[in-house]
């Protein structure tokens, strides 16, 4: 790197919140607690916690104060939709995403994930949630972008389902991920085989008798409504090939399923250039790893024009009609990266028909309402103190949560340099 660089890297460092620990306040901020905006409040943080958030809220004396006038204070975001790689939890962390939840990844380092979010030690990472291995067949998608010989355990039949699905749980998934995938809803010839629909409702129910959520990849409609017929809770993205029409619509409203959006990957495979105008903007590019550069700006080989109107447009048909949605970004797939890409998502939703609060809501209670993640997303007292100051008002402009302030995770301030 060049020195130049460092110096203004250094420069880019803020130091509002410089008190080593993890005990402070924030004085006359505007806050988005998870659901609503309070302003005007004070915050008050000990060791970690949040201990008070209101107007008027004491400030204890020798507490040191960051002056939050002008500024917002948001719970630290959620992604709901990530695939974790070593450093990915730290491109996370230094856009203001405190937890990430991941879809699909082969490291499992679930012991050390559990450890981490159950702490409130200094970190600079993200903290983990995993589905770790996720339902598919041999071949069968995400397996297909694996290097050749990578072997892993795979669904083999309809009484395979429910041992597989023990054995993820026992090694320590915190949710199951499904794939429904034949790639025929690409223009192009290439077939994947994938689980058959007996097969797919047998890993549901399993995943169900072991108190877990089944969320299933699916990016046609038709593999959509399978996934819902068969009980899944959730589905890990919008699918794009068109729109969804009002049967849809209420056969996931009376299923009572959620759904997480990554439409800023459709975005990407529309050719919208929206990551790249992310990546250029003075308030991303400074903090941007090479490897959320790589990502960020890579293009999918495939390029599907009407899928990020189909999904902008399902996306607003769902949300109007109460089903509730989280944002996600499936980073570090093309067009996406950990962190910087839940910001975008934000603004997307907010293009589909979301009130800027509605977004934030779908990045920060939301996820900790549905997926259990432990007194997090919401700027409370007893809440963990994973927290994002911005300057201006993401709750009227949402493109404000990329003019970062400052990052806290628990209680600690983050240095966002690139190391
Ligand atoms: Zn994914």
């Amino acid at each position: 790197m060049r020195p130049i660089l460092l110096f203004a890297l250094a420069l880019l460092t803020t130091g509002a919140a410089a008190a080593a620990g993890n005990s402070f306040a924030i004085r006359d901020v505007r806050v988005f607690d998870g659901d609503k905006v309070i302003a005007g409040a004070n915050v008050v943080v000990h060791d970690g916690r949040i201990t008070a958030a209101a107007a008027n809220a004491h400030i204890p004396a020798g507490l040191p104060v960051v002056d939050g006038a002008g500024k917002t204070l948001l719970p630290g975001l959620i992604d709901s939709h990530v695939h974790v790689f070593p450093g990915a939890q730290k491109d996370a962390l230094r856009f203001g995403v405190t937890t990430e939840l991941d879809m699909f990844d082969i490291s499992r380092d679930f012991k050390a994930w559990r450890a981490q979010r159950q702490s409130l030690a200094r970190t600079d990472e993200a903290d983990t949630w995993a589905a770790g291995l996720g339902a598919t067949v041999a071949g069968g998608a995400p397996l297909e972008m694996a290097p050749p010989g990578f072997k892993v355990a795979t669904v083999t039949s309809v009484a395979d389902a429910k041992p597989f699905i023990d054995a993820r749980v026992a090694e320590g998934s915190d949710y199951i991920k499904v794939f429904l995938e034949d790639l025929s809803e690409y223009d192009t010839p290439k077939r994947m085989p994938t689980l058959t629909r007996a097969e797919a409702c047998a890993v549901i129910a399993a995943a169900h008798a072991d108190g877990k959520l089944a969320i299933v990849h699916a990016q046609q409609e038709s593999m959509a409504r399978e996934a819902i017929d068969c009980g899944a809770d959730g589905l890990a993205h919008i699918f794009p090939d068109r729109p969804a029409d009002a049967g849809f619509v209420a056969l996931a409203k009376a299923h009572h399923i959620f759904v997480l959006t990554t439409d800023d990957i459709w975005a990407g495979v529309a050719g919208t250039g929206l990551a790249g105008k992310l990546a250029a903007d003075p308030r991303v590019a400074p903090f941007l790893s090479a490897m959320q550069k790589t990502t960020l700006l890579a293009k999918d080989k495939r390029v599907m024009p009407h899928w990020f109107d189909n999904a902008l447009a399902t996306t607003r048909a769902l949300h109007e009609a109460g089903v509730p949605i989280l944002a996600g970004t499936d980073s570090p797939n093309p067009g996406s990266a950990h962190g910087v890409a839940l910001h975008e998502e934000l603004q997307i939703l907010v293009r589909a028909g979301f009130t800027p609060v509605e977004a934030l809501h779908a990045a920060t209670a939301l996820p900790d309402e549905i997926f259990h993640l432990g007194r997090r997303g919401r700027v409370a007292p007893g809440y963990r103190a994973d927290l994002l100051l911005v300057n201006g008002d993401p709750t009227q402009h949402i493109a404000d949560t990329l003019s970062i302030v400052d990052i806290w995770k628990n209680g600690y301030a983050v240095d966002r340099a690139v190391h």
